[in-house]
């Protein structure tokens, strides 16, 4: 018994050992003292103690002596380690290597330092800076009517192009020096975010050219020349700018362009100069139509060698003015309705001088390392932002239209069915809004986050069409037919468009977020990746050495800590904030040191094979990106002032992520390539089963109500879109009548009460409301309330139609609600 005892408290020590990743003498010595005692006590045949002895002093000279490490183990394992190392192209390099890690590397460590995020201060505008948002943001959303731009001019009118370029939209990340608005990273999201809850087309037109162009690749690499002279009328507007990489043949695949320059001479503006002819066929290039300067990427060659001994130089980034002889554009595509200018462009052996090309000579061939640094931070902002201020209308009007939407006599949002739909809706936004906040909030402190930027830009892109596709589904109808009246409708058709951009969706699920945070954000891969490069053997076997042997720790560690926190639903971890989130906290803490088991376990067991193997690699890189919401969303909460009224909000974000993070392990486990490394981790990871389960409904249903209420939590939520309270604007009206509707449904049931009694008889609306004032039922202001309330209702729930040659008439006037809105006097109510 005591011999038993004994042998488990060995266990114990050395499983503790390795929960808290001790250093390997610790190791030795516990297994030193354990076996020390089974020896004075005779408890093991002296044949099984000698075995062990020599097993441990072994062991322990082999793993504890460096230089016998080195030799004997380290050098072998680098050597295998470079045969089995997937062979990485330029291109692939390049995106790996560019970018900052931040909290990604914590969740990658298994052990994350909730102190550590819960102490970067909640990111906040500069007086300045919110001037410009209540100011002229909230201005050019007034001037833009989404059915004039959409419909009847399929752009932006001229008045709105004007203020875009004069008020200085199109150099928010331009620093003042050059004439621009040299704005933070969350003010140009709060713009981009409040321009897209009120028209797609105007966000789109000041998002793009803030985002990765010509103005951030100056910025970054440009000559000084090229700086001085295009920033200044690119923040002005002088300039409109686009960028173009993608073409025909390369798309997702855009390092495979065929665009093409060769180094050459020729003549420019009455000189012989050194340049290039260039030569390319590129398509969706948004602002292309009406770009005076365009930034162009090709594959750069000097078959003469006129600029070096290499041949293939590589992507180039040029600026040319489109006005250049040879450059075709100004067509334009059709992107699901979007009014935004997109389109195609091309041009057949342009020449152009060699300072066209953004830093001049020496960047030639740097274009696709340009791209994915800039890429790192901007992705980070644009869709995140412009997909979040979409759905904030969308979850803004919903919530209203539930309440004052009925169907067998009650307002729809009570039904259960639709309080689904809300609770997603209310949830997914909470979560998008701090995913949004806080990754603006790192870029401003230097960061430059390439996966958490690919998992923001998926996962709000994703959200963003759960919430419209629910909100139309609440809708029904309203959604669905188009006209002034319709808020819905135009952005249920553009989600795609933010799924597909700036790196389509699946790719970016099942190629990017993993595949690039499992070599940057794990805490030895990259170094390993590194040793293996190293061309001084001595100096590779070492660096090898400390990376591997800290990586096998590491491994063990999170074995200990997966089965120890599953046992322990980790309830004894240590957890920061408020009671209310501990919990999740420690279930994060928990599946933060399984993910790091399971990948692990995927890069030891797949090796090269799991960049094919995507359905693994999408699998892995959702439980990193759940992990990353949920954190965010945590934070949101402490950052907000741990808002009691909020916490059904948070609280169904955090239990949705934590119970996709489950059914992505279950995932993981059952497609597992190598079945028992599959069991195993079950085994190691949900010992009991699956523990975590949905949100549930009481959950949902106090999220649902939420959103039905005039409140400050749904004021919160949804901070920073643009509303007018109007009765003449469609959302607005929304905004007066749910502020109305309380009253109206109180005397509506005193005269249904009346009706159900026999006193007043159940004809026309006019009619029973007349009787009700008569009976005394109700008063006369009443009444009064009540018919102003049915009007604006009815309003709510109109849509829009038009003369029978609708689409063939360019302005077609629509006669519902448009009727409605010339007997209506405009009351502004807030
Ligand atoms: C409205 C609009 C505006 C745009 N603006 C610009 C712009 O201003 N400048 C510019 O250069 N480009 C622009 N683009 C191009 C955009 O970046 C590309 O559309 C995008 O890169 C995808 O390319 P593709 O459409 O050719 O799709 P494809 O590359 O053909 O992809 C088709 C599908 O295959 C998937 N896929 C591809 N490879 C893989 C893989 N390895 N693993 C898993 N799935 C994969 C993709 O995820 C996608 O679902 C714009 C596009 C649109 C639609």
């Amino acid at each position: 018994m005591v011999t038993l005892i004994w042998i488990l408290a060995t266990i114990f020590v050395l499983a503790a050992a390795a929960y808290f990743r001790a250093p390997g003498w610790t190791w030795a010595l516990a297994a030193g003292v354990s076996l020390a005692g089974l020896t004075v006590r005779g408890a093991l045949s002296p044949a099984v103690t000698g075995s062990l002895w020599t097993l441990l002093i072994v062991a322990s000279a082999l793993l504890l002596i460096a230089p016998l490490r080195r030799v004997l183990l380290s050098d072998p394992l680098l050597g295998w380690f470079r045969r089995v190392l997937p062979a990485v192209s330029q291109t692939e390099q390049e995106a790996l290597d560019a970018g900052t890690v931040w909290w990604d590397g914590e969740l990658f460590s298994g052990r994350p330092d909730w102190g550590k995020l819960l102490s970067v201060p909640k990111p906040v505008l500069t007086a300045e800076e919110q001037a410009f948002v209540d100011g002229p943001v909230e201005e050019l959303c007034r001037m833009c009517d989404d059915w004039q731009i959409s419909y009847e001019l399929n752009d932006l009118p001229p008045e709105v192009w004007r203020f875009i370029k004069d008020r200085g939209f199109l150099g928010m990340i331009i620093p003042k020096r050059y004439g621009g608005l040299g704005f933070s990273a969350l003010a140009h999201s709060e713009v981009v975010m409040k321009l897209a809850s009120r028209n797609p087309t105007a966000c789109v037109t000041v998002m793009v050219p803030n985002s990765l162009g010509p103005a951030e690749l100056l910025l970054h690499y440009g000559t000084e020349e090229q700086k001085n002279y295009y920033l200044p009328r690119l923040a002005s507007g002088l300039e409109m700018p686009c960028f173009a990489l993608t073409g025909p043949e390369a798309g997702s695949d855009a390092g495979a362009i065929p665009d093409f320059g060769v180094v050459c001479k020729g003549r420019h503006e009455g000189k012989d100069v050194l340049g290039i002819r260039v030569t390319w066929e590129k398509r969706y290039i948004t602002l292309g139509p009406v770009a005076t300067l365009l930034g162009l990427a090709f594959k750069l060659y000097d078959p003469d060698h006129l600029i070096g001994t290499e041949e293939a130089i590589g992507i180039t980034v040029a600026l040319i003015p489109t006005s250049h002889p040879g450059v075709s554009i100004g067509r334009r595509h059709i992107p699901l309705n979007g009014s935004f200018m997109n389109g195609p462009n091309g041009g057949n052996d342009v020449f152009i001088p060699m300072d066209w090309v953004v830093g001049g000579q020496p960047y030639v061939g740097q274009g696709w390392r340009m791209l994915m640094e800039c890429l790192a931070a901007g992705r980070a902002i644009s869709l995140p932002s412009s997909t979040t201020g979409g759905s904030k209308t969308a979850v803004r009007a919903t919530g209203a239209y539930s309440r004052v939407r009925s169907q067998f006599r009650v307002p729809i949002g009570r039904f259960e069915g639709v309080e689904e739909a809300l609770a997603r809706m209310g949830g997914n936004l909470y979560l998008m809004e701090a995913a949004r906040v806080i990754t603006a909030g790192a870029v401003d402190l230097g960061e430059k986050p390439s996966v958490i930027s690919a998992i923001v830009k998926y996962h709000s892109t994703e959200r963003a069409r759960q919430v419209v596709n629910d909100a139309m589904d609440v809708h029904g109808g309203k959604g669905i037919c188009l006209g002034p009246n319709n808020y819905l409708g135009r952005g249920y058709q553009q989600i795609p468009i933010s799924i597909t951009v700036e790196g389509a969706n699946i790719l970016t699920r099942s190629m990017i977020i993993f595949g690039q945070g499992a070599i940057r954000c794990h805490p030895y891969v990259l170094k390993e990746i590194a040793a293996t490069k190293e061309a001084d053997r001595a100096a590779a076997t070492a660096a090898f050495d400390r990376a591997v042997w800290g990586h096998a720790s590491f491994l063990v560690g999170n074995v200990v800590r997966s089965l120890w926190f599953g046992l322990t639903g980790a309830r004894f971890t240590p957890a920061p904030g408020a009671a209310e989130t501990r919990g999740h906290f420690r279930r994060l803490s928990r599946l933060s040191a399984s993910f790091a088991l399971a990948a692990d376990m995927a890069m030891l067991f797949l090796g090269g094979d799991l960049k094919r193997r995507e359905k693994i690699s999408g699998r892995l890189g959702d439980i990193l990106s759940y992990l990353y919401l949920a954190s965010c969303t945590l934070k949101r909460w402490h950052d907000d002032g741990r808002q009691q009224t909020d916490l059904p909000l948070a609280q169904w974000a955090v239990e949705d992520a934590e119970n996709r993070i489950q059914e992505a392990f279950y995932g993981l486990f059952e497609n597992f390539p190598v079945r028992p490394v599959g069991w195993l981790l079950r085994l190691l990871v949900f010992p009991f089963g699956r523990t975590f389960r949905a949100p549930d409904d009481a959950l949902g249903h106090r999220v649902a109500r939420l959103l039905m209420e005039d409140s400050p939590a749904r004021d919160r939520l949804t901070a920073g879109m643009f509303i007018q309270r109007y009765e003449a604007d469609p959302v607005g009206r929304l905004e007066v009548a749910l502020q109305r509707v309380a009253e109206a449904e109180a005397i509506e049931a005193k005269v249904r009460a009346a009706v159900r009694s026999g006193a007043v008889r159940e004809f026309a609306a006019g009619e029973r409301i007349t009787t009700a004032v008569r009976l005394g039922v109700i008063t006369a202001v009443e009444a009064e309330t009540l018919k102003r309330y049915d009007e604006l209702r009815r309003a709510c729930i109109m849509v829009d139609d038009f003369p029978p040659d609708v689409g063939r008439h360019a302005a077609a006037e629509p006669v519902s609600i448009g009727a409605f809105e010339e007997a209506l006097v405009v009351r502004k109510t807030a």
